[in-house]
């Protein structure tokens, strides 16, 4: 079988690798000259390899932490990933949610009985909230928002703005006023109403591209640096370009899916289809790595930022990078104005503000914690369409396209999940499987 992938991002290679264990000559077209789409490595000239964005896995992430095993057989994945058990933590201490290592339920239960900077009401809503949310099997109603749902359980402000919202943000990178609280329950009901190491939190510890993309891309033909400009599925075939495939399974973003399907016919599935496509709406994440003048011990590998844009605080994550002892990653969502903001105070600014905030957590206070040192290189990156907005009502295409040939794959598919690494993964291997019983089906 002659097959193609377009776009080597985790869901195309995550196909290309199922393709392949099916005995497939596996052929993956990619614009960019690596692999990775965007999780991906950056090589920058004073740091070496950095990420164009700080991602976090989760202990839930089964079909992402099986292929990474497959990938590097004989090297654990706890030597690729930096493994936190559930601990949200804020840089100024006064928040703390950290689970107990104590099984399922009850080391979430145990973390927000014990939680720093809630009250004992507060902590109450919390439990009720997740408690009544098992019992109602984890189901909301089609149209309702994340803040809607809080509202419905009663969630007080500062729970709001300590816990959910946070968790919200760093899940569907949609505000809780316009993320879709179906697709923020089934993330809650993987990581939480699950076995205890499913609400981990894994911080790779390698670039993006090495963790297992690269791999990926060495068992099969790659071919970098080609913009793919017309695909035409028929309904024996698919071209690519004008070269001929048996099937292809195509993983890039929807807005590039939209500009390269070139049918030749015209149905109702197909229009429906492109109508989709063009339905997603984007949403920004920016990242800024420094590199500091030494190395450096925070407080936690991963610290809440309290995030104030009116005075100059737009931090809403930091990272401590297993990489290196003397680099940090800033998170922000939704920030693709703050390109407009000269670049030179905006970093000072991040800085300003996590020093300042660190320097009031009580080890700071007890241990005399060195402030963050000065910062000798940074590096800001914006994707701008770093995932689709996870509103409510959103028709997501399934991996089946109206053509037998062709599947769909990528994060945007419909998974159940928001645009996150796990729903990427899971959709290149169903879109794959969607390929070969459509094939099998047509040589019957
Ligand atoms: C900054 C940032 C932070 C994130 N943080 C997290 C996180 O913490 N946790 C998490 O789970 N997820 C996170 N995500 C989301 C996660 O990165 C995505 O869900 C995932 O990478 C999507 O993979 P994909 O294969 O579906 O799409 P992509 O990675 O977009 O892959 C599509 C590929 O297609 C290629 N392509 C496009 N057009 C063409 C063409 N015409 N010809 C050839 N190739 C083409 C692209 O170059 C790309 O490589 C983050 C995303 C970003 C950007």
């Amino acid at each position: 079988m002659k097959l193609a992938v377009v776009g080597a991002g985790w869901a195309g290679l995550a196909a290309a690798v199922a393709l392949k264990s099916h005995g497939a000559t596996v052929t993956v077209f990619e614009a960019a000259p690596l692999a990775g789409g965007r999780a991906r490595r950056v090589d920058d000239l004073n740091m070496g390899a950095i990420d164009n964005g700080q991602h976090l896995l989760l202990g839930a992430y089964t079909e992402t932490l099986a292929l990474l095993t497959q990938l590097h057989p004989g090297r654990p994945v706890d030597a690729l990933l930096h493994r936190i058990p559930l601990h949200l933590e804020s840089a100024d201490g006064d928040f703390c949610l950290k689970a107990a290592n104590l099984p399922a339920p009850l080391h979430t239960l145990w973390g927000l009985l014990n939680a720093r900077g809630l009250s004992w009401e507060e902590r109450w809503q919390a439990i009720r909230m997740v408690a009544l949310l098992k019992r109602q099997r984890w189901q909301a109603p089609a149209m309702l928002s994340v803040a809607q749902l809080l509202e419905q359980h009663q969630q007080s402000a500062r729970l709001c703005r300590r816990l959910w919202i946070p968790i919200c943000l760093a899940c569907l990178n949609t505000s809780t006023e316009q993320a879709c609280a179906q697709l923020f329950l089934n993330v809650l009901r993987d990581s939480l109403d699950a076995p205890r190491h499913h609400s981990d939190m894994l911080i790779p510890s390698v670039d993006l591209t090495a963790l297992w993309p690269q791999a990926a891309a060495d068992t099969v033909t790659m071919r970098y640096r080609h913009i793919v400009r017309e695909i035409c599925p028929t309904a024996t075939s698919v071209s690519i370009d004008g070269e001929a495939f048996e099937g292809c399974v195509l993983a890039t973003p929807p807005y590039a899916c939209a500009r390269i399907l070139k049918p030749s016919d015209s149905s109702k599935a197909s229009d429906t289809l492109l109508a989709q496509l063009g339905a997603f709406q984007y949403r920004s994440i920016a990242t800024l790595t420094l590199q500091l003048e030494a190395a450096w011990d925070p407080p936690q590998s991963i610290l809440l930022l309290n995030e104030d844009p009116a005075r100059g605080r737009f931090g809403q994550w930091a990272f401590k990078r297993p990489q290196a002892s003397d680099q940090m990653c800033v998170v922000m969502s939704d920030a693709a104005d703050y390109l407009k903001l000269e670049r030179v105070s905006f970093v000072d600014c991040i800085a300003a503000q996590i020093r300042e905030q660190v320097q009031r957590h009580p080890t700071a206070r007890r241990s005399a914690r060195p402030p963050m040192p000065a910062i000798r290189a940074h590096r800001l990156i914006v994707e701008k369409r770093a995932t689709f907005a996870a509103v409510p009502g959103l028709q997501r295409p399934s991996n089946q396209s109206p053509w037998p040939h062709l599947s769909l794959a990528g994060d945007w598919t419909d998974t159940g999940y928001p645009a996150v690494l796990e729903g990427a993964v899971r959709s290149g291997k169903q879109a794959a499987r969607t390929l070969i019983e459509a094939l099998h089906r047509s040589n019957d």
